[in-house]
């Protein structure tokens, strides 16, 4: 199949991909978008149980406040957002010493009473983490470029930076548990575990492996003027309004249709597809966005070509290996669940570590009437859960499932025989569902020598291919990987002497 120079092909439609498609076919570009799966979505999809729905991954996004990427992108798409309210509190976090839970309020008053009350003496920690959060909202707001390939790169990280980024800049090569020295707060345990758990939420790391300037910013994310949203119906909202502009716009979508081969022949970048159907085909475009995880490409070019130069290959076999994600996915009568049951959770228990549980809301789309669904994840090691027969696998399963509804049983007093469904994901579930390799789940992490401007860019050194996705500035979310196909549509338009501008 050939198209025009005009042409666009993104690999890819989770949210990302949706994102970076909607934006190039809304500026006039001839945009296929290829997915292997026979729904988009991805991490932020759903998937239906009899009468329930279930996030697979995302359960609670950022960005949808006015001015935020995700408000910006469907005004510039002249179309509503999904309806969504806003959390509050956004999170209650257990730390499990029998001590009262931390409500992360969404009122901002309201939250430093919170801290006050449970970090006593850390007020100058949270004062500078609020100045640096400042300093890179004004940042991130101007859409700007990182990390830096070229002039064009350059003029555009010139443009969005004000001389506050400069200041802040100092603490660049900074972790939050050096903020917290500076502070003279790093005596507090219950801080330092409380951060290091919230922190894992979205750097992938504790305080002392998390960038002091993302987690400045991560660290204040449910309070206002931002904050959490809970979409009503289904994450899978926030998919098909992409995906909406996207065929309104004239943009042409291929479910089931799976790439396995990526190779450049002059100016035109050639894709090996297998349909469901198990058909064979070719495709060809001027440029690739490509938004599955990078480690991706170092199968999909092979080794003896030479589109993909030997110092990128080293990088891209280098990377540090994210993480995966065990995920259990249960309904229960809300009847059975303590009143106050509806929200999300932070439970920190001795075995497991960290368990992020999202349980629905009455009428939100996910449960009928009286009836809520329960979703529990926490990280894992994808290697942990490789080379395993299925019978081992399955027995390794079982024993987590077992875990995982212990550890809710005590937390809800639930008996076990109340669940009316339950089943477990794991990285091999991820990597089937969506594709990505061993299913890592993670982007790169969020350390001082991976962030921003550290990391991977969405610029490669292969012309006409493009990156975006959670391994891209500014990381994972589905805020984080919009952010990141808006800005690979801004280099891939600037080839061509255009800008894409979002309103602010
Ligand atoms: C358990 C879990 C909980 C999370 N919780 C949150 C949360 O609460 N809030 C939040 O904002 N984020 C959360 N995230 C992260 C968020 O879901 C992701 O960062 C984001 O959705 C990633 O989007 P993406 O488009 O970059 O990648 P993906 O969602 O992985 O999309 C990639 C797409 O490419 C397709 N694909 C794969 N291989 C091929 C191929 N060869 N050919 C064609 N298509 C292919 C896949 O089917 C998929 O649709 C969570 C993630 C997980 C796993």
């Amino acid at each position: 199949m050939y198209m025009t120079d005009e042409s666009v092909i993104v690999v890819g439609g989770g949210i990302a991909g949706l994102t970076a498609a909607a934006l190039l076919v809304h500026e006039g570009k001839e945009v296929m978008l290829l997915e292997a799966h026979t729904q988009t979505g991805g991490c932020a999809g759903t998937f239906s149980r009899g009468p329930y729905v279930f996030d697979v991954g995302a359960t609670q996004v950022a960005g949808f406040e006015n001015g935020g990427i995700h408000d910006r992108i469907f005004r510039h798409l002249h179309c509503s957002k999904p309806v969504a309210e806003v959390l509050d509190p956004a999170c209650i976090v257990h730390l499990g010493e029998g001590q009262e839970p931390i409500h992360l309020w969404h009122d901002s008053l309201k939250w430093e009473a919170e801290r006050r009350k449970h970090f006593p003496g850390s007020e100058l920690f949270w004062i500078l983490c609020n100045q640096l959060h400042l300093s890179n909202w004004s940042f991130a707001g101007s859409d700007p470029i990182l990390p830096i390939q070229n002039f064009w790169d350059f003029k555009q990280f010139l443009k969005s930076t004000r001389s506050v980024n400069f200041l802040t800049g100092v603490f660049t090569r900074s972790s939050i548990a050096d903020l917290l020295w500076l502070c003279s707060c790093h005596h507090d345990q219950r801080l330092r575990k409380f951060l290091d758990y919230q922190l894992k939420l979205y750097s992938q790391g504790p305080s002392d492996k998390t960038a002091a300037l993302y987690g400045a910013t991560v660290l204040q994310m449910a309070q206002a003027p931002l904050g959490l949203w809970h979409l009503k119906g289904s994450m899978q909202k926030l998919s098909d309004q992409l995906l909406f502009c996207f065929l309104r716009d004239g943009g042409k979508l291929l479910l089931s249709h799976k790439v396995v081969g990526l190779s450049k022949n002059t100016n035109t970048w050639q894709l090996k597809v297998n349909t469901q159907k198990k058909q064979s085909l070719d495709f060809h475009a001027k440029n690739i966005v490509f938004t599955l995880p990078p480690q991706s490409l170092l199968e999909l070019i092979p080794n003896n070509r030479t589109e993909l130069p030997t110092n990128y290959r080293n990088r891209l076999e280098t990377l540090s290996q994210p993480s995966g994600a065990i995920v259990f996915y249960g309904a229960i009568l809300r009847s059975h669940l303590p009143s106050y049951c509806a929200g999300h959770f932070q439970l920190v228990v001795e075995e497991l570590g960290s368990i992020f549980v999202s349980i629905s809301f009455e009428g939100d789309g996910r449960a009928p009437s009286g009836h809520a669904t329960v979703i529990a994840s926490l990280f894992t090691d994808v290697t942990s859960w490789s080379g395993y027969s299925r019978s081992e696998y399955l027995y390794r399963k079982d024993l987590i499932l077992g875990k995982i509804l212990k550890v809710l049983n005590a937390q809800f007093a639930l008996e076990s025989k109340k669940w009316l469904h339950k089943e477990l994901a794991t990285p091999r579930s991820f990597a089937r569902w969506t594709g990505r390799p061993q299913g890592i789940v993670g982007g790169l992490g969020q350390t001082p020598t991976t962030f921003g401007p550290f990391g991977l860019s969405s610029r490669t050194p292969m012309k006409g291919l493009w990156l975006c996705g959670d391994s891209i500035y500014p990381g994972e979310g589905t805020a984080g990987v919009s952010q990141s196909a808006v800005m690979a549509c801004r280099q891939l338009m600037s080839e061509d002497g255009r800008e894409l501008t979002l309103t602010k």
